[in-house]
Order: C-alpha cells, then sequence, then structure tokens
C-alpha cells in the first residue's frame, strides 16, 4: 500500500495534440491546488492518469498500449485513469480493453479531476465519469489553459468543432466549438508574457472560427489584437489551425499590421482534388486557396504555409491523387504534413465505397512527401544569406566532432514539435532570440551563424 505522501502524488502521460496538453496541464494545476504533487515516475505515484488520444487508429493503438503496461505494473492501492478524447469517446468499453483501469474520465469533464480522484478511493468497481450533457469549454476553475514548452507556450483559445468533415471523430469527441472569452485568453497572455515566455501558440480545433458562437464577427482578428495589447512583450505570436474559407480580409491585415504576429500560416486543406475535397465534406473551391494565398503573400511576402493533406481517401483515383501532387508543386508550401486517410467508425467517409488497400495509401504518401521534400528544399536554399531570430530551445553535439555543440532553435517558420529546426553556430542560452544569418539549408532544416550573441 503506497504511503500517505505517495497516494498524494500523481504521474500524468499526456498524449495526442497540444490541446490535450493544455488538458494535462490544466488537470495537474487542479491537482497541484489540492495538495498532490507531481512525479514523472509512475513507480512513485498514488495516482496514474493517461490523458489519451483517440483521433485516429495508430494514436488510439498508441493510448490502449500505454495504459495497458501501466495496468500491468500497478502496486495495490495505486489507482488508474484515463482521461482525454479515447475515454470520451469509448467511455466504458475502455475498461474492457484495459483490466486494472479503475477510473475513466471524459476529455470534456477534465476539470473534475480532483472529484473522480477522491471518489476513487478505496473504490472496488471501475469509476466511469463521462456526464452526457457535458460540453467543452464550460467552468475552467480559474486554471491557466495554457502549456509551457520552454520559452513557448500553448494557449487554448476554443475547443471543439463545427464542421462536418467526414472523416474527422473530433465532433463526436469534443462537440461542436466553445470559444473560450477574449478578455480571459488577453488575461492570460499577459500571464505568460511575466512569466517569461518568448512565443505564444494560439490553439484550437479551428482556431478562425473563434468568436462564431459569442456573436463575434472577425473574432480571431479581435482576439490578436487583444492579445498584442495585453502583451506587448511577447515577441511571436503564432496561430495554428486555419480553415479554408475562414481566412478574413480583416484577419490578413491585423497580421500584417502586428510584427508580433508571425507571417505564419497553417491553413490544413487535406487534399487538391475538387470531387475528393467534396466526398470529404470540406470546402472545394481551390480559386478562393488560390486568391488568398496570394493576398496573403502579397501582404507578407516572407510568409511562412504551412497545410496538411490526407492521402488515399476512399475513392481516391490515380488522377486525383496526380492533381493533389500538382497543387503542392504550384503553391510550394514551406511546410507540408500529409497522413494516410485512417477508417473512422461513426464518420460519414466510413460507409464510403471503395476504400483503400494501406500499401496503395503508403505508396501515394511516399510519392507525396518525396515531391514535397524537393519543394522544402529550394525554399530553404533560398533563404540561405538571409537573417531571421532564432528562438533557442536547446543544444546538440556535432555528429563528426565529439565535443563540439550547436545551438538548437527554431525561426519564426517553425512551429514547435510539427516544423523544422535551425542549427546555430556556439552556444547560446536556451529561451534567447538570436539573430541568425542563414548559411546551409537542408530538406527541412537550416544551419546559420548568429549575428550577435543575443538580442
Ligand atoms: S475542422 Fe478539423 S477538427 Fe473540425 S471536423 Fe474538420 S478536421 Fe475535424
Amino acid at each position: 500500500m503506497p504511503s500517505k505522501r505517495a497516494s498524494y502524488t500523481f504521474y500524468m502521460l499526456s498524449l495526442g495534440c497540444a490541446k490535450n496538453t493544455v488538458d494535462s496541464d490544466s488537470m495537474a494545476q487542479l491537482l497541484g491546488r489540492s495538495g498532490f504533487t507531481g512525479t514523472d515516475d509512475p513507480a512513485a505515484a498514488g495516482v496514474l492518469i493517461v490523458n489519451t488520444c483517440g483521433f485516429i487508429e495508430v494514436a488510439r493503438r498508441e493510448s490502449v498500449a500505454e495504459l495497458r503496461s501501466l495496468a500491468a505494473a500497478k502496486r495495490p492501492g495505486q489507482m488508474l485513469i484515463a482521461a482525454g478524447c479515447l475515454a470520451q469517446r469509448y467511455g466504458a468499453q475502455l475498461a474492457e480493453w484495459v483490466p486494472g483501469l479503475d477510473g475513466i474520465i471524459g476529455a470534456r469533464r477534465w476539470m473534475d479531476i480532483v472529484d473522480v480522484v477522491q471518489q476513487l478511493g478505496g473504490r472496488r468497481e471501475p469509476l466511469y465519469y463521462l456526464p452526457d450533457a457535458a460540453t467543452v469549454g464550460a467552468d475552467e476553475r480559474g486554471v491557466l489553459r495554457a502549456s509551457r514548452q520552454g520559452a513557448s507556450a500553448y494557449l487554448k483559445i476554443a475547443d471543439g468543432c463545427r464542421r462536418p468533415c467526414a472523416f474527422c471523430a473530433i465532433p463526436i469527441i469534443k462537440g461542436t466549438a466553445v470559444s473560450r472569452p477574449l478578455e480571459t485568453i488577453a488575461a492570460e497572455a499577459a500571464r505568460l508574457q511575466d512569466m517569461g515566455v518568448k512565443e505564444l501558440v494560439l490553439i484550437a480545433q479551428d482556431s478562425t472560427d473563434y468568436g462564431h458562437d459569442l456573436g463575434m464577427k472577425d473574432g480571431l482578428a479581435a482576439l490578436l489584437e487583444a492579445i498584442v495589447k495585453a502583451a506587448p512583450r511577447v515577441p511571436w505570436v503564432r496561430v495554428m489551425y486555419a480553415y479554408p474559407g475562414c481566412i478574413t480580409d480583416r484577419f490578413i491585415d491585423v497580421m500584417a499590421a502586428h510584427p508580433q504576429i508571425l507571417p505564419y500560416i497553417d491553413m490544413p486543406l487535406q487534399h487538391a482534388s475538387r470531387p475528393v475535397l467534396l466526398r470529404m465534406r470540406r470546402p472545394a473551391n481551390l480559386d478562393w486557396v488560390y486568391r488568398t494565398l496570394d493576398k496573403l503573400r502579397a501582404r507578407m511576402p516572407d510568409l511562412a504555409l504551412r497545410t496538411t493533406f490526407i492521402v488515399g481517401y476512399p475513392g481516391e483515383t490515380e488522377a486525383e491523387f496526380g492533381e493533389l501532387v500538382d497543387f503542392i508543386r504550384d503553391v510550394q508550401f514551406d511546410r507540408v504534413g500529409a497522413f494516410t486517410y485512417s477508417f473512422e467508425e461513426g464518420t460519414p467517409s466510413a460507409d464510403l465505397p471503395g476504400h483503400l488497400p494501406e500499401e496503395v495509401k503508403q505508396e501515394r504518401l511516399d510519392a507525396l512527401m518525396e515531391a514535397q521534400q524537393a519543394v522544402s528544399l529550394a525554399r530553404n536554399q533560398a533563404l540561405v544569406g538571409r537573417t531571421f531570430d532564432v528562438l533557442i530551445e536547446g543544444r546538440g553535439e556535432v555528429e563528426d566532432e565529439p565535443g563540439t555543440f550547436v545551438s538548437v532553435g527554431r525561426s519564426y517558420r517553425d512551429a514547435p514539435e510539427i516544423d523544422g529546426l535551425v542549427f546555430v553556430e556556439g552556444e547560446h542560452p536556451v529561451g534567447t532570440l538570436v539573430p541568425v544569418q542563414i548559411g546551409g539549408a537542408m530538406v527541412y532544416d537550416l544551419i546559420g551563424e548568429p549575428m550577435q550573441e543575443e538580442n
């Protein structure tokens, strides 16, 4: 039986996306307020929490595997709780997949984690905490809805989604979009500024839908203006997850007007063939995409453009896939994330005819990334000689020069965890912004020399 002290210790494993990371940090804040202390060692914890991901098959498998390995190592008196999207989506069924699971709390009610832990104390049968009426975004208990990652912080501006994408389970898991109050987010930006954060990464399922449910028009533009006003000393503000068709002129004006707001657009397009986009129930107006990218690049010539594609969608023909490859060669994206279509029960796409074999999907993924690597290298090579601020995040040893270290960081063109890196000669303090002249380019990463030690 863990000691009294251990039973007030928790271990949190956060899986999936940055939105889940913020929920994990929020649960940790609430546990901390109730006298629990966090530990990185599951063996030393009385409470084991896995904040799961249930978005696609590969993520589900990872979540179940992590839960099973903790359940197998669990000692008497320890409690194992599954939180997050897999818990929300499958509920009690999860207990069949993971013998030894003590509690299940849905992604929509992360704020009740302390209640669940307290109810579990001394309980024999599992506790399934999945209130039907739960909606995301309700009573946040005053926690900071952000997650610090060194000098950066993910700041959640909304949760849930009202879009009809035929392949996506998020609306099933999280429900419709709920925006957080603008004043609350602006105040959090100011708090993060005072904590020394250099980069705010705004996240939601669909950031461009911010404020719609609050009756706001162009809510994201208004929010950005409130953030740069509340946190004028945060050098970088980055917006993730823009929905095609929702990048307005006002939004572009606000981006172009404020140097703090990075000339970086992450706009998942998912495909470029009109018939496929229509089958995906995604915006299919490619003319709008071209016009908007032209507008963005005209106002911000140094714009870094990121997108995401799904290959192997049910019924995707060779010709439709070919359209996608032509499209990326034509548009010249700086960053492309691509995935093979994942069969999602309960989504409209599951019932579509023409599901493709996994090997065909994989072949197309490889072909698409090969085409994008050529684009990415060419765009990186065009940056040689330019100077960018680089946010230093760590250091790395030079492979063939043991004992020689370089600093590793990101420029405005690189979102955390998903884009490229910049390797900077010398060692520079983590968390500082260093002006760097680019001297070399690789497919995804850049190499450079410091213009001056520190900004
Ligand atoms: S916009 Fe994104 S989160 Fe929303 S349904 Fe579409 S793919 Fe899912």
